[in-house]
């Protein structure tokens, strides 16, 4: 179970700098299954929230709580997506996927059929030996997408991990992560700036006001089955 309480975030304010805050305290309890995603203007927060939910960064007050534990580094428990992809660039596609699975230890065979896997399910295949830089972007944001899927964390932190895809593309991996959530149990954050895809991919949106962001609304979303949206 994540809680988060009274997170926020200031930057700056050294060498005579005024501090800018980026967040305002933010509480929020999250259910092992819900699927929340967070909306809200651009500067108010989201990427920030979700960098200290991942560990990446330190709140300036309140703490990230996993099963009563706080968070203070980023843990194999937690997977995210970042806004721009962020790929190791001297690692192929493949190793790319494979990298935390490796750090893990598991042995290479296994490795393999995994990251296979996941390079099916985001559809590329033939492109494994390829390096970042020979991608395009949303090629390298499915990998990106792949590399966190395939640790199988029980949490996602996705950072609009669609923006950069095509109808076509964004609709099959919305579809891909519905159905990793609903049958795996995950706990998902999800940004996104796509109010249709915010309603259609939640358990629960979340509306942050204008910078720096707090929590406005917090709205449950009844579910039917995820496989009865039509998604595009
Ligand atoms: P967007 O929708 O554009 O991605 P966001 O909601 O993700 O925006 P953040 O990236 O979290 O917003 O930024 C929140 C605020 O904090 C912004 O005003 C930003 O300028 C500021 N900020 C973020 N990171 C830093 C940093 N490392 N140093 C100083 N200010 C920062
Ligand atoms: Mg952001």
């Amino acid at each position: 179970k994540l809680v988060i309480e009274g997170v926020s975030r200031t930057f700056g304010g050294v060498r005579g700098g005024q501090p800018v805050q980026a967040l305002q305290p933010v509480d929020l309890a999250v259910a092992a299954n819900d699927f929340i995603t967070i909306v809200g203007p651009s500067g108010c927060g989201k990427s920030t929230l979700l960098r200290i939910v991942a560990g990446l960064e330190a709140p300036s007050t309140g703490r990230v709580l996993l099963d009563g534990k706080a968070v203070t580094r980023p843990g194999p428990d937690r997977g995210m997506v970042f806004q721009s992809y962020t790929l190791f660039p001297w690692l192929t596609v493949a190793e790319n996927i494979g990298f935390g699975l490796r750090e893990r230890g598991m042995p290479e065979r296994e490795r393999n059929d995994i990251v296979a896997s996941y390079v099916d399910l985001v559809g590329l295949k033939g492109f494994e030996n390829h390096w970042p830089k020979q991608l395009s972007g949303g090629m390298q944001q499915r990998t990106a997408i792949a590399r966190a899927l395939a640790n199988d964390p029980a949490i996602l932190l996705l950072d609009e991990p669609f923006g950069a895809l095509d109808n076509q593309t964004r609709g099959l991996m919305q579809e891909l992560l519905l159905g990793i959530w609903e049958r795996r149990k995950k706990t998902v954050l999800f940004v996104t700036h796509d109010i249709e895809e915010a309603i259609f991919m939640a358990s629960r949106v979340i509306v942050m006001t204008a910078r720096p962001g707090r929590i406005k609304s917090d709205v449950p979303v009844e579910l039917p089955h995820p496989r009865h949206y039509t998604l595009k």
